[in-house]
């Protein structure tokens, strides 16, 4: 029980299972017609680009948003390459120091993105100093030492900061009115995933019929990253209980086997559903309460798990805590009776 929780925790919150990246970056789309999905953001981006190549300056700063593996990284990339420049990648934990920012910014090309992963994460002081270089491409630096040490403006080339975040609602206000354009990334409808799973599948030559795209595409929490890794664990069913090809009968197994159910919901899922349901009576109950009787990071629950258990319309957020909806007490009855 505690390896397949683990195992469904993995897939879900996106800590990187070894030579992980690897295959990420294999099936990472590289251009918008690769990208299934996200219609209206797509667009908009779209349009962006070609006015800015049009007018022969770097993209306006682009502030992407969204539960985890929905496409950020993905759409960072994309953007660089319709730019036609490099794209740095780097995320807000390694920005500790005002330096270690400096060093980027002074190695970017004209025109580079710089992606930013996790940019709420960002202390203070870094994200002050990200200010002048977002306004006017500079920064202060320091030059010499001790009593020679004197303040010294840096020109820096013209770029374009794409930043990534779980949580928009944690940047400071002034930070968030330096980005020029802010797009929020929703859920992937079924459709949209079928196609990623498709396209994954052919990429690492997995054999797949459309019914059990379609059941995988069912139960990935609206979210393409949970699709390619699912369709990576249904494979190794499909190879050693099946035919090695994916059909609807050897996924609906195999997500069973996963603990994944017929609403996409994970055993973490029904953990904190039953929880709610059992010993707060519904709710409400606060977030830190929950983090502490779960054993799990509230930041977790606020950024994996509870966008979908909303968004689907088992969870509710009110002033004074989570409550279940009267769907998902239903739900909770009809699965245990
Ligand atoms: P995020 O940065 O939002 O956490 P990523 O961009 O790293 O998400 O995407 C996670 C994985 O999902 C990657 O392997 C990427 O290829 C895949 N992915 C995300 N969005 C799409 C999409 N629209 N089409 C195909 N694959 C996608």
């Amino acid at each position: 029980m505690e390896d397949r929780m683990t195992t469904t925790n993995r897939i879900l919150e996106g800590d990187l299972f070894d030579g992980e990246t690897k295959w990420e970056n294999q099936l990472r789309p590289q251009q918008f017609e690769d990208f299934p999905g996200q219609d209206e953001v797509k667009e908009k981006l779209r349009v962006f680009v070609k006015a800015a190549k049009n007018r022969q300056e770097p993209l306006d700063h682009t502030l992407l948003s969204g539960p985890p593996g929905l496409g950020k990284t993905t759409l960072a990339r994309i953007l660089a390459h319709d730019l036609g420049v490099e794209c740095r990648v780097t995320s807000a934990p390694a920005l500790d120091r005002k330096g270690d920012l400096a060093a980027v910014l002074t190695s970017l090309k004209p025109f580079s993105v710089l992606f930013i992963d996790e940019i709420h994460r960002l202390n203070h002081h870094v994200e002050e100093y990200l200010y002048s270089a977002m306004e006017d491409y500079s920064i202060d630096i320091v030059t010499g030492e001790g009593l020679g040490a004197r303040p010294m403006v840096f020109k820096l080339a013209p770029f374009t900061l794409v930043g990534a975040t779980t949580r928009a609602g944690l940047l400071s206000q002034p930070f968030r009115e330096r980005f020029g354009i802010v797009e929020r990334l929703q859920f992937y409808d079924r459709h949209a995933l079928e196609v990623i799973v498709t396209r994954s599948a052919g990429i690492l030559k997995i054999a797949i019929e459309p019914g059990g795209a379609e059941e995988i595409a069912r139960r990935s929490r609206g979210t393409p990253r949970v699709a390619n890794r699912l369709l990576k664990r249904v494979r190794d069913y499909a190879q050693v209980k099946g035919t090695g090809v994916i059909d609807r009968d050897i996924a609906v197994y195999a997500l069973n086997q996963l603990g994944v159910d017929q609403n996409g919901l994970d055993l973490m899922d029904r953990r904190i559903l039953r929880l709610i349901h059992e010993k707060y009576a519904g709710g409400p109950v606060g977030i830190e309460t929950l983090a502490a009787a779960l054993s799990e990071e509230s930041d977790t629950l606020e950024e994996v798990y509870e966008p979908y258990l909303i968004q689907e319309g088992f969870l509710q957020k009110t002033q004074r805590g989570r409550m279940l909806t009267d769907f998902a007490k239903k739900q909770i009855e009809v699965a245990s009776p």
